[in-house]
């Protein structure tokens, strides 16, 4: 039977993989939810053998933070970073993270990430990378997110404030918002909270998102300061679920750890059959 809509999706997707960047899919973690633990603990190394958990991670396979997917010492569940979210906004922190794609320093994909939003020449092509990405992902994937999540669909839409003191709305948003069927709510951030640390007081928002299950999107994620204080916001004012997407998990080969992870990592062609979210990651933490 002809199906327009899926026809149009497919006509996307193959732009995505003839006219994109290679990106570095981020797939399921292998890491199951009953080997959560508090931050800092030993996690999954203490799986015994032969454990479905261990089954279920192939050899070799990198150990990745369960929140953000980026690389952690062995045998703890959680990066420094996202650990440290854990104790400054316990309660208030994302109920998902859901990157589409690692973005590696140096790369095509990492470049386009900043030059879909340049200040004085955006990039055309960068833009409608950017836009492709994500209206497919959540096309392909957004049930994955909103199961992750712990909610049906959300109800509303965020984006994370640029925090450069840029003047007008985030790129993010300019760039998507006409494309995504879901109301606004708006970050803003306070006056002298700029910061590298999570700060559940940098943004506030507004008092439409009460009750809501928010959709809350950003390009980078480097330490996820910045998604978390917004996702904090979104809660303080009365947000009930929020999952955040991200288009690129940000990884310094350079650094001896991230270079660990991306060694393991293979560049492709945007694939609809990865995603960071699926099923058997129906995880709460
Ligand atoms: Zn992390
Ligand atoms: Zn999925």
């Amino acid at each position: 039977m002809f199906a327009p809509e899926t026809e149009s999706w497919d006509i996307v997707r193959r732009w995505l993989r003839s006219a994109m960047p290679a990106v570095y899919p981020v797939e399921a973690n292998p890491v199951p939810p009953s080997h959560l633990s508090p931050p800092g603990s030993p996690a999954a190394a203490s799986t015994p053998p032969g454990s479905p958990a261990a089954a279920s991670t192939p050899p070799g396979s990198p150990a990745v933070c369960l929140i953000c997917r980026g690389p952690i010492r062995p045998g703890l569940a959680r990066c420094y970073q996202c650990g440290r979210h854990g104790l400054l906004g316990p309660g208030l922190l994302a109920d998902a993270v859901v990157p589409i794609s690692y973005a590696v320093k140096g790369t095509a994909a990492a470049a386009d990430l900043w030059r879909y939003k340049s200040w004085r020449t955006p990039s055309a092509s960068a833009r409608a990378g950017v836009l492709a990405l994500l209206l497919t992902f959540l096309h392909d994937h957004g049930p994955c997110v909103w199961r992750h999540a712990g909610m049906a669909s959300p109800s509303r839409l965020a984006v994370v404030p640029t925090g450069c003191g840029r003047p007008g709305p985030p790129p993010l948003l300019e760039l998507t918002s006409p494309y995504l069927r879901l109301p606004l709510t708006r970050l803003a951030m306070r006056p002298g909270r700029q910061g590298r640390d999570l700060d559940i007081q940098r943004f506030y928002a507004e008092r439409t998102v009460a009750r809501a299950d928010v959709l809350l999107i950003d390009d980078s994620w480097v330490s996820g300061a910045s998604a978390q204080s917004a996702a904090a916001a979104l809660k303080l004012a009365g947000a009930r679920r929020v999952a955040i997407v991200v288009l690129g998990r940000h990884l310094d080969p350079a650094s001896p750890r991230a270079g660990q992870l991306v060694a393991q990592l293979r560049p492709g062609p945007y694939d609809p059959s990865k995603c960071a979210a699926h099923p058997q990651l129906d995880q709460r933490w």
